[in-house]
């Protein structure tokens, strides 16, 4: 078999299946391809489409460099937090705030695959994923698409039942989750959903050094909104509208948002739109899989993404280096990334963000002004030690947290 992309392909074994080429996919097959047991082993990855394109951006911290430093398109040392009467930059030191493009992330990995032998690609949708036998999960398991079918020693899955850059599949996700059971439907969910654009101005009117990562003088939608500003040069910037709401909107609103917000705070300047990005993240403790090995969930599917904020970037690549660790010691493949600890405090804020104890940009101005952003970063990461999250709680009023940290203890015993 060569390693072109295939439309069909004839019953064959590999040691890895990859179902789905996106974020975690690629980053596991990044890993793979670096390490010098696994990297020679056979891989057929497969995605609906390779023809990828540039549809989401991604940013998060990191402390030195990362292992995909050569593509950040550009970093940020100061961010900056606004609310009615409240505006605060702070340095982000030890850490950087970067951004990755997705186009660029895709190349990167999908033209070095390419170019090794034993990696194999088939362009298909995936139809089905079975364990062959569960109870000698050395068989392996079955992966089908139309016209044809695989085996793998290991199968990793990042197929969603929805896509996150399509609203109105998560909008039907969010309206099947109705129909299931009582556990399912109650379960804590809200979406992060999201509309960006690249804006090019003729004037140069801001300043490349400083990220603006939430500003709350926006539309709340009876929710918790901000508007997300990442400038890329003095002319240039990503700027989002992102709502953490149960539903996603008509994508008239978010626009209508955007040109206000742009008129607003550059009067009179012309722009153009240079892209844009949508998207909706679940922010949810609720297992979106039920696979069982040698079948096993990565990425947004396999609760890589922070319930909290919604990010997920760093966590995804987390939990593929801990699996190729793992693939090459032979032990058990466990891709849990969230510690219990601060699953707990994500539970609570999502049962304070999803019934409106207090308001999300109450919440986090009241973080960031009390806390550098290192240790706000370190928190969001899972990183933190308790004396830090103590400091972290202690910026937050005991008259809700507490009762909520109460309600979520009584509702998991
Ligand atoms: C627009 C956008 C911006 C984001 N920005 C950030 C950010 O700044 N920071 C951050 O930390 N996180 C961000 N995220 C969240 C998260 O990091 C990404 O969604 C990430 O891409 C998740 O990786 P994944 O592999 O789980 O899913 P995906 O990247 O969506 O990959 C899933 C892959 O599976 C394929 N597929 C699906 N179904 C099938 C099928 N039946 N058969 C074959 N192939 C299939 C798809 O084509 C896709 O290639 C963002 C998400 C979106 C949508």
């Amino acid at each position: 078999m060569n390693n072109s992309i295939s439309t069909s392909a004839t019953l064959e074994r590999y040691d890895f299946v990859i179902a789905g080429a996106g974020g975690a996919g690629l980053s596991l097959l990044y890993y793979l391809m670096e390490s010098s047991n696994l990297a020679t082993r056979s891989i057929l990855v497969i995605d609906k489409s390779f023809e990828k394109t540039n549809d989401r951006t991604w940013c998060f911290w990191d402390e030195g460099s990362s292992a995909f430093e050569n593509l950040i398109h550009h970093h940020w040392d100061t961010i900056s937090i606004h609310a009615k009467g409240f505006n605060k930059s702070l340095s982000t030191a030890p850490f950087t705030y970067k951004m990755i493009q997705g186009i660029d992330f895709y190349n990167a990995i999908l033209s070095k695959a390419k170019s090794l032998s034993n990696i194999h690609f088939q362009e298909a949708t995936i139809q089905d994923i079975t364990v062959l036998d569960k109870y000698n999960i050395s068989k392996g398991a079955k992966v089908t698409w139309q016209g044809g079918s695989a085996i793998g020693n290991h199968v990793f899955s990042s197929l969603l039942p929805f896509q996150m850059n399509q609203l109105a599949t998560a909008a039907a996700y969010s309206q099947s989750l109705q129909n299931k059971d009582t556990s399912v439907k109650n379960a804590p969910f809200l979406w992060q959903h999201f509309k960006g654009r690249v804006v090019q101005f003729q004037q140069a009117i801001f300043n490349p050094s400083v990220a603006k990562l939430m500003d709350f003088n926006v539309p709340q939608q009876g929710a918790t909104a901000f508007m997300y500003q990442l400038p890329l040069n003095e002319k240039e910037a990503l700027v989002e509208y992102t709502i953490f709401s149960e539903n996603v909107l008509d994508i008239s609103e978010y626009d209508k948002v955007l040109d206000a917000y742009l008129a607003k705070e550059f009067p009179g300047q012309p722009y153009s739109i240079a892209h844009e990005e949508i998207g909706a993240i679940p922010m949810t403790q609720l297992s979106l899989s039920n696979y069982q090995a040698p079948i096993y969930a990565i990425g947004a599917l396999g609760a890589a993404i922070k319930a909290s904020t919604g990010y997920a970037f760093q966590f995804i690549q987390q939990q593929c280096k801990n699996i190729v660790t793992q693939l090459e010691q032979g032990q058990v493949i466990q891709s849990k990334v969230h510690n219990t600890r601060h699953q707990f405090y994500d539970a609570v804020l999502l049962h304070i963000l999803l019934h409106h104890k207090m308001e999300g940009a109450a919440i986090f101005k009241r973080i960031f002004a009390k806390n550098k952003a290192a240790t706000v970063f370190k928190f969001l990461s899972n990183t933190s030690s308790i004396m830090e999250d103590i400091q972290i709680m202690r910026s937050l009023p005991t008259r809700i947290f507490l009762p909520a940290a109460i309600w979520v203890l009584l509702r998991r015993v």
